[in-house]
C-alpha cells in the first residue's frame, strides 16, 4: 500500500498515522520529496481500511498494490483449486456440466428432468427449493418438499444435487445435499457466507448482479476464512444499461478470474440472457473464455415452467450443445469426468 502524506501537514498528525501502521504489526519504508512524502507500507495490508487513510486531512492519496483478498488470490496459492463434488471434479482440466430445472415443480417433473439431462450428458442436477422471487405473490419453491424430491431424483439417476440456499436457518435440510448455491441477491449475505464458512460443502457462489470481481472474490473470502476453502464461483451476468438481455453475461470475467484466483469457475447463460435461443452460444462461448463448468436450466416443458420459462431449453437443445461443447473441450483441454 502506497500513502502519499502532504509535507505541509502537522508532523503529530503524521506520527499519529504511523504509529497506528505500525501498531497493526505493519512496517514502513519512507521516502520524502519536496511536496510530498510517500509511506510504503509493507506487510499484509488485507485488515487496513483504506478509506480511513483516505479521509485524514495530511493524505493525499492512496494506492492498494496487494488485494485485500488472501485465500482465494492466486498469489498465494498459485495451482488450480480442483473440488471433487461425488467424483465429478471443477477445476484444472475438468469441466462439468450442471443442468436442470429453475424450480422443482413436483415428484415427475424433477426425476424426468433429471434422467433427460442425464442422458443428454448433464453431470450434476440442479434444481431450485427455495425461491428468490421479486414478488412475494410468485411460486416460491417447494422448500424442504423439494430438497427431498432432488434428494429422490438424485437416488433414481445417482447425480449429485446443487440447490439454492436462502438462509441459514435452513441449513439442515441442505444436509445431503451435495453443492450448496448462493444465489446472486445472497452473494453479500455476510452472515450467511460466515455460515456457510463452517460446513464442509462445496458451495456456488454466483455473482451478484451489481458487484465487481473484487467484491465477489471478497464474497468467496468470508466462506474461505471460515475453514471452507471449496468455493466454486458462477458468473451469471450482471446489470448493465443494455435492455435487450435480461443481463449482460461478463465474460471478461472469465480469463480475468483465472488470474486472480485459483477457483473453478461456472457460467450460467440461462440469467445471464433470460432468452433460451441465446442459450447455446453463450454456452460455447464461456468454454472458448475458459470456464470449468456450465449451469443451464432445462426444462421439459418450458412454457409450462412455474419459473424462468423463458430462459429454459429442452432435453434435446441441451444434448445438442452438449455435444458441441464435447468438441470444444478438445480444444480447450479440459474434460468431462
Ligand atoms: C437460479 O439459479 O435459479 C437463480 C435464482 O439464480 P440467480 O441467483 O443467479 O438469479
Ligand atoms: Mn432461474
Amino acid at each position: 500500500m502506497i500513502i502519499v502524506v502532504k509535507n505541509e501537514g502537522d508532523k503529530k498528525k503524521l506520527d499519529n498515522l504511523t504509529n497506528w501502521i505500525k501498531n497493526l504489526g505493519l512496517d514502513i519504508h519512507y521516502s520524502k520529496g519536496e511536496t510530498s512524502t510517500i509511506l510504503g507500507v509493507i506487510g499484509d495490508t488485507s485488515k487496513v481500511d483504506i478509506d480511513l487513510i483516505r479521509s485524514l486531512d495530511i493524505v493525499d492519496s492512496v494506492t492498494r498494490i496487494q488485494e485485500p483478498y488472501k485465500k482465494a488470490n492466486r498469489k498465494f496459492h498459485p495451482d488450480d483449486t480442483i473440488i471433487d463434488v461425488g467424483g465429478h471434479k471443477f477445476g484444472g482440466n475438468h469441466f462439468q456440466m450442471i443442468a436442470g430445472p429453475c424450480s422443482v415443480e413436483s415428484e415427475t417433473q424433477i426425476i424426468e428432468i433429471a434422467k433427460a439431462v442425464k442422458e443428454a450428458g448433464a453431470t450434476l442436477l440442479r434444481g431450485g427449493a427455495f425461491k428468490p422471487r421479486t414478488s412475494p405473490y410468485a411460486f416460491q419453491g417447494m422448500r424442504g418438499e423439494g430438497i427431498e424430491l432432488l434428494l429422490k431424483a438424485k437416488a433414481e439417476t445417482g447425480m449429485p444435487i446443487v440447490t439454492e440456499i436462502m438462509s441459514a436457518a435452513h441449513l439442515d435440510m441442505f444436509r445431503d445435499v451435495d453443492v450448496i448455491q448462493v444465489g446472486a441477491r445472497n452473494m453479500q449475505n455476510f452472515e450467511l457466507l460466515k455460515e456457510l464458512g463452517k460446513t464442509d460443502k462445496p458451495i456456488l457462489l454466483k455473482r451478484g448482479f451489481a458487484n465487481t470481481i473484487e467484491e465477489w472474490l471478497m464474497s468467496a473470502e468470508y466462506i474461505m476464512s471460515e475453514g471452507n476453502e471449496k468455493v466454486i464461483l458462477c458468473e451469471r451476468g450482471i446489470r448493465t444499461f443494455e435492455p435487450t438481455t435480461r443481463n449482460t453475461l461478463d465474460l471478461s470475467a472469465i480469463p480475468v478470474l483465472k488470474e486472480k484466483t485459483h477457483l473453478p469457475i461456472v457460467v450460467d447463460p440461462s440469467h445471464a440472457s433470460g432468452i433460451s435461443r441465446l442459450v447455446p452460444p453463450l454456452s460455447l462461448a464461456a468454454v472458448g473464455a475458459g470456464a470449468d463448468g456450465l449451469i443451464i436450466e432445462v426444462h421439459n416443458n418450458p412454457p409450462k415452467a412455474l419459473c424462468d420459462g423463458a430462459q429454459s431449453i429442452t432435453p434435446s437443445q441441451f444434448s445438442a450443445i452438449s455435444q458441441k461443447i464435447g468438441v470444444m473441450l478438445g480444444l480447450v483441454g479440459k474434460r468431462m469426468d
